[in-house]
């Protein structure tokens, strides 16, 4: 499939385009994906993925996978293997450059020293409430630290022996010395390096000094070449900072340039609150089909396909915005139209006896496997005396507008014949209907000549006997509101989750053809939706299916809806 054909050109790939007009870094593009393993990849990630990956290869250059695990307490070796397999799922490769900030502990420590020889840096013996409270204001410019004016040897003297393990956790920092009246707080003397003894993930218990997030970042990306730095916009506040790092340094400048993230509606996209999801048991893992983590979102069904394409059609702007997730979904309807096979597949079974067809006996029709690709061919199904139909398709006292099955009504079963139905049977007590006696007309055939009575419904169907049984998953948004925030004044976030995003029908059944389906085997149930096998709770003695989407678009329909405005 081409993604980026039609797609409209965005600001950063006319920014990357006239740096190569230009012969900037001679006209090479090396950009980076750089996750903090603290967590799994979200869809949102997946637009920074499909960005970087993407403008490198179209430019003929490079993209790297690096892992920004400056955080020991929070990082993990989970999260490295999840993100690594996320990204080559989505479609992309990073050969052999698979970096880890950790990688440049000791390069960041010598440029620690060096800012220290110049006087750019000192060490500080305030305490991280107090750096605080020194901070300032927006308004107000901040107080400098009394240990600013240590003098070069004091300071080298110190930052050894922070590294060498002579002082307690947040005892010291090393600072930068910036500017503590800089209208921009991220310039008021930033810390570089905290007192932490963490065991890190790959450093293990090497160091009890760790670089922040802002001294380690920029450096990085020098250290590895990269010419342009894409990250969020909540980072432009911090470019001064990284620029006055790269320059104080005198070492290769990336241009750093920031995008909107995304938000998507009734979705939280922040690993932080995902985090919590999963620990407060809302979801069943971080690869819940309803979390919008790749993991959640592959084992929903989604293809890597329709992501990549979604990520192309949401464009890249400068502008934070929120994109209806209906547009995700009919991304993967659009996908999934064209490749998934189609079968019949009954949610919620109501007994049907065709009472004039000879009971032992049994036929197989012929049904197509997708109108929309003639090479996806066709398939027998199995037609018997004892059916399924949906209990939705029947009713007794059918209202205004309802056109499928009712006593005395004929219906078309799909691929097989018409049938009418004669009887009602129901449970003594209850009173519920349990069972209807139909008759079939052995003239209607699909396809067959005579064929040609008009009904006013089409229903799908499966032979009893023949069937398989499986359990399905429904689901629905898991955050109720539009805006997953939206909630009143000191309520908790957690308030919006739907209590319904997840319905489980136990004993549906589905076509004969399913019996062998894989894990992660996707098809169109008729009339329902795009269902895929659960690769984690399917086993060889119960199929378990995911509903992907249903199939009505509700993106389709309303930008048909705009376009006649
Ligand atoms: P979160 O806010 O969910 O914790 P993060 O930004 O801290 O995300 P990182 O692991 O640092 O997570 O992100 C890696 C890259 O993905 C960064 O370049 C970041 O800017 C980008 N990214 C994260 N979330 C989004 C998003 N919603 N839309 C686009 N890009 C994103
Ligand atoms: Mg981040």
């Amino acid at each position: 499939m081409s993604e980026s054909a039609t797609a409209p050109s965005h600001f950063i790939r006319n920014i990357v385009t006239e740096d190569r007009q230009n012969n900037k870094n001679n006209g090479r593009v090396h950009t980076r994906f750089p996750p903090e393993p603290n967590g799994y990849l979200h869809i949102g990630h997946a637009k920074s993925i499909c960005l970087n990956f993407g403008l490198a290869a179209e430019f003929g250059g490079l993209c790297n996978l690096r892992f920004d695990d400056t955080n020991p307490s929070k990082e993990d070796v989970e999260y490295v293997e999840s993100i690594k397999s996320d990204v080559r799922w989505l479609g992309f490769d990073w050969d052999d450059r698979e970096f880890y900030a950790s990688d440049y502990f000791e390069q960041l420590y010598r440029f620690a020293v060096e800012l220290l020889e110049s006087a750019d840096a000192y060490v500080c013996d305030l305490s991280a409430d107090e750096i605080r409270k020194h901070r300032g204001t927006l308004t107000e410019a901040g107080k400098e630290s009394p240990y600013r004016a240590r003098s070069v040897e004091e300071n080298l003297d110190l930052f050894q022996r922070m590294r060498a393990g002579e002082f307690p956790d947040g005892s010291r920092t090393l600072r930068a010395k910036v500017d503590m009246a800089s209208p921009n707080l991220n310039m008021r003397d930033p810390v570089m390096y905290r007192i932490l003894r963490a065991t890190h993930h790959r450093t293990g218990d090497k160091w009890c000094i760790y670089p922040t997030y802002d001294f380690a970042h920029g450096q990085s990306d020098s250290i590895e070449g990269i010419t342009h730095s894409i990250c969020t916009l909540e980072f432009e506040d911090h470019r001064p900072l990284y620029d006055w790092f790269l320059d104080k340094l005198k070492i290769h400048h990336p241009r750093q340039i920031e995008f909107a993230r995304l938000n998507l509606t009734h979705t939280v996209l922040s690993k932080r609150k995902l985090l919590q999801l999963v620990q407060r048991g809302y979801v069943a893992g971080w690869d819940d089909p309803r979390m919008p983590t790749l993991a959640g979102i592959r084992r929903r069904g989604y293809t890597p396909e329709s992501l990549r394409v979604f990520c192309e059609r949401i464009g890249v702007a400068k502008r934070n915005s929120t994109v209806d997730v209906a547009m995700l979904e009919h991304c993967v309807r659009e996908d999934l139209n064209r490749r998934a096979p189609r079968v019949m597949a009954v949610l919620r079974p109501l007994r049907v006896i065709i009472t004039n067809y000879p009971e032992g006996q049994a036929e197989e029709l012929e049904a197509v496997n997708n109108p929309e690709d003639p090479q996806m061919g066709t398939r027998k199904v199995p037609f018997s005396r004892v059916l399924y139909i949906e209990q939705d398709d029947f009713r007794e006292t059918p209202p205004k507008g309802f056109f499928r099955l009712a006593p005395g009504r004929e219906v078309r079963l799909r691929y097989a014949y018409i049938i009418k139905c004669d009887e009602v049977v129901k449970d003594p007590t209850s009173g519920a209907v349990i069972e209807l006696r139909c008759s079939y007309d052995p003239e209607t055939k699909s396809g067959s000549v005579q064929s040609g009575r008009k009904v006013k419904a089409t229903l799908h169907w499966v032979s009893a006997a023949h069937a398989v049984e499986a359990e399905a998953r429904l689901y629905d948004h898991l955050f109720a509101a539009e805006n997953s925030d939206d909630v009143e004044e000191g309520a908790d976030w957690t308030r919006n989750i739907n209590p319904n995003s997840l319905e489980t029908l136990a004993s549906c059944r589905v076509e004969p053809c399913l019996k062998d389906a894989a894990p992660g085997d996707r098809y169109q149930f008729e009339r329902l939706g795009y269902f895929c096998v659960d690769p984690v709770d399917s086993s060889d003695r119960k199929l378990v299916f995911n509903r992907t989407v249903t199939l009505r678009d509700a993106w389709a329909k309303a930008e048909k809806a705009r376009k006649r405005e």
